[in-house]
């Protein structure tokens, strides 16, 4: 069976930063053929609930930071991404949450330093490594319109 890689809070995870979900059961049928692979960078680093973070472009350099404290808490969320491709070399498919930080794969609000929004195609801090391991990646409402018939 091919493995999936799924944001957990689609799955009904309450791993939100509000401890709430994002469960879908429409994309879960979807991927009924599918091992799933959940995933959560924010709540394995930060635990939940936690602050809400944005990703902020420098100089061409995504980082993730957090609108409590105002750091760049990037580094703790990329390692977590590379330990989970690392221990899962066999992915066939990765679907993130849509407009997350961390998961979203092309949908996600990047800010300037003055946080003046730049666009809503942003690529998450998780997804990013995704991409760059040539690993078939799409949001999850993106994935959904491809499937669902209208
Ligand atoms: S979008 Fe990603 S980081 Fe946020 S709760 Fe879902 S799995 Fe966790």
């Amino acid at each position: 069976m091919k493995k999936v890689a799924l944001s957990a809070c689609l799955l009904g995870c309450t791993c939100r930063y509000d401890g709430d979900d994002n469960l879908n059961e429409n994309l879960l049928q979807l991927l009924a053929n599918y091992e799933i692979i959940p995933f959560c960078p924010e709540d394995h680093c930060f635990g939940t609930p936690r602050p809400t973070m944005d990703l902020i472009e420098n100089f061409n350099i995504i980082s993730a930071v957090s609108n409590e404290s105002n750091e760049d808490i990037s580094e703790p969320i990329r390692t977590y991404a590379k330990i989970f491709f690392k221990n899962n070399p066999d992915i066939a498919l990765f679907i993130g949450k849509d407009r997350s930080p961390s998961c979203a794969v092309r949908s996600g609000k990047v800010y300037d330093v003055e946080k003046k929004l730049l666009h809503k195609k942003g690529t998450g801090l998780m997804s990013e490594l995704a991409l760059e391991l040539g690993i078939e990646s799409y949001d999850a409402e993106v994935y959904e319109g491809m499937h669902t018939l209208k």
